[in-house]
C-alpha cells in the first residue's frame, strides 16, 4: 500500500508522456503564477489528476489543466487551499473593475461634455 502510494507520486504514474509535457508546460509557463519566481511545479490545477480521471477526461497532463507554481507555493499550497491562487486572481480583477468604475463615474460626473 505505501509503495502504491509512492509510486502515485512519482513521474512515472503520471504516463509516459509526463516528464515531457511537464517539461514544455514549464519551459511556457517559467513563472510561478501565484509569486512570480521561477516555476519548478506543473500542478495539476483546478482539479486534481486523480479527478479530472474520474471525469473521463482523456489527457490529465495538458496544458489547460496545469499551472506553474515554485517549489515553496506548491509545498504551501497543496492540500491547504487549491482555490488560492483563483481566488487571489479574481480578487485583483474585480478591484480593478471597481477603479475602472469609479474613475468613469467621477469623469461623467465632473463633466457634463462627453470626453470626445
Ligand atoms: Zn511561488
Amino acid at each position: 500500500m505505501l509503495t502504491a502510494r509512492r509510486a502515485e507520486k512519482g513521474t512515472s504514474a503520471y504516463g509516459k508522456d509526463w516528464p515531457r509535457k511537464r517539461e514544455s508546460f514549464l519551459y511556457m509557463n517559467a513563472w510561478c503564477v501565484l509569486c512570480g519566481q521561477p516555476s519548478k511545479v506543473a500542478d495539476h490545477f483546478p482539479v486534481s489528476r486523480k479527478n479530472l480521471l474520474k471525469r473521463g477526461v482523456t489527457d490529465p497532463n495538458a496544458h489547460e489543466h496545469l499551472r506553474a507554481l515554485c517549489v515553496r507555493c506548491h509545498n504551501g499550497e497543496t492540500g491547504r487551499n487549491q482555490a488560492g491562487g483563483v481566488v487571489a486572481e479574481r480578487r485583483r480583477q474585480s478591484q480593478a473593475q471597481r477603479e475602472w468604475q469609479h474613475w468613469t463615474e467621477k469623469r461623467e460626473a465632473e463633466s457634463e461634455e462627453p470626453p470626445f
